[in-house]
């Protein structure tokens, strides 16, 4: 076991408090400028990183799960009913996410001056974005479907070329590819599980520079808002509690309201016995941020403790790990939605709705490894129109929030297992016992 300060999530803590408080100091000690000119550029480059693997990330790893439902042909059944239910199961998460944050409103607890000041420090990037997303609400319902297809890839999947374009044209490939011979679509196949396979490496290696990053970017921010007043950068520190405090609500809320509604509708199981079953890996998921890696454990103790045959677990879990992220998409709506406040963007119903819809679609691409889904978080940004750059703002606490929303996308899976398990009469004994 690695010493607490060599894990990575301790790490960006770190990071986080001391950007924070070099921002503080900077602001106070004559400092700004040298932060500004030297340390959030390091920043920067973390951000643009993200965005540099956020296409091939979503059209390789949505390329793959499309293609590994190649089964469903023959369990066209089983495969129906566990989609069916995840994406039940995502979109009441978002619909928690929407209504806690739309009740707590953490963005504005940032008084309107120092909104107005992070809109206008996003400028450059953003220009007529107030209006663009007026115009958003004023488009017609149909306008949403339509841009989503495409008439070119590469100006889709180019710089600040539109994320939903690629996600369409990624599960339109996968679909090609499974309805052609297996031979000829073998080594696209492989060319795309190596790219996934490579991606997931890469993702790896930026998280590893993520405490600099986080560092560099809360300083940075803290630095743009305090300049001569302090006040500012700890209205931003209150606001980024709220947020916290409303994804961890919802969080909350999803595992106990939906999940327990899922096993009155489909099995008898009490949900704190299925905590208890799960345990392990909920505490595993917690601990890595990844979905992929906890794998293993949660189709273990689904199988062994939870008593669901293998056949469902086989079939139910690795699918989940990769398209069925609850806590994920229940996260993303409420960043989204806290990032347009901060802003002082008012999301008017349609783009909650659009909300609903690309929060759906952005987990289902995330892949199951530490940060994916802060990086999808840019597909729902700019489908409502609100600068991707605000991303800035929750970097620093996400990886907290990452463990969280982890552990939360494992459950999520497990507990669809069961339903699907019940419904196939294939859920057994639970066993209990502390075997850890
Ligand atoms: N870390 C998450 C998972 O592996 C994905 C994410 O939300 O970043 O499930």
């Amino acid at each position: 076991m690695k010493k607490w300060y060599k894990q990575l999530h301790w790490q960006i803590i770190i990071g986080l408090v001391l950007g924070l408080i070099w921002g503080l100091i900077a602001s106070v000690s004559g400092f700004t400028e040298f932060t500004i000119d030297y340390i959030q550029p390091v920043g920067t480059i973390f951000i643009n990183l993200l965005k540099l693997i956020a296409v091939p990330l979503v059209l390789a790893s949505l390329i793959v799960g499309v293609t590994n439902l190649n089964d469903v042909t023959q369990l066209s059944r089983m495969g129906g009913k566990t989609i069916g239910i995840y994406l039940v199961t995502t979109i009441c998460a978002i619909t928690i996410g929407l209504t806690v944050v739309n009740i707590i409103q953490p963005g504005d607890f940032l008084p309107a001056e120092t909104q107005e000041q992070l809109m206008s420090s996003y400028e450059g990037n953003i220009e007529g974005s107030a209006e663009s997303a007026q115009e958003v609400i004023d488009r017609s319902p149909m306008t949403f479907f339509v841009d989503i297809v495409p008439q070119n890839f590469f100006k889709a999947a180019s710089d600040n070329g539109n994320m939903l374009q690629v996600v369409f044209v990624a599960i339109l490939l996968g679909i090609g590819l499974i309805q052609i011979p297996s031979d000829k679509s073998k080594s696209l196949v492989n060319f795309f599980d190596s790219l996934n396979e490579v991606i997931i490496k890469i993702v790896d290696l930026v998280m590893k520079i993520a405490p600099y990053g986080v560092f560099a970017l809360m300083a940075g921010v803290i630095v743009d808002l305090a300049g001569d007043d302090i006040g500012q950068a700890l209205n931003l520190l209150g606001a980024l509690g709220w947020y916290c405090v409303a994804v961890l609500v919802g969080l909350l809320l999803h595992l106990f309201i939906v999940y327990s509604s899922l096993f009155k509708m489909f099995s008898k199981m009490k949900l704190t016995d299925f905590f208890k079953a799960i345990r392990p890996a909920m505490l595993l998921g917690f601990s890595t941020s990844s979905s992929s890696a906890t794998l293993p454990v949660t189709m273990e103790r689904v199988e062994k403790n939870v008593g669901v045959d293998e056949e469902v677990a086989s079939f139910v879990l690795p699918i989940g790990a990769t398209i069925n992220m609850d806590g994920t998409s229940l996260y993303q709506a409420v960043a989204a939605v806290f990032i347009a406040q901060a802003l002082g963007l008012d999301l008017g119903l349609g783009q909650q709705l659009t909300i609903v819809i690309t929060a759906t679609l952005a987990s289902i691409g995330s892949a199951g490894v530490p940060g994916a889904g802060i990086i999808m978080l840019v597909i729902v940004l700019q489908a409502i129109q609100v600068p991707v750059e605000g991303i800035a703002l929750i970097l620093g606490v996400d990886r907290i929030l990452d463990m969280c929303r982890t552990a939360v996308n494992i459950t999520g899976d497990a507990a669809v297992s069961v339903a699907v398990a019940h419904t196939e009469g294939l859920l057994g004994e639970m066993h209990l016992e502390d075997d850890e």
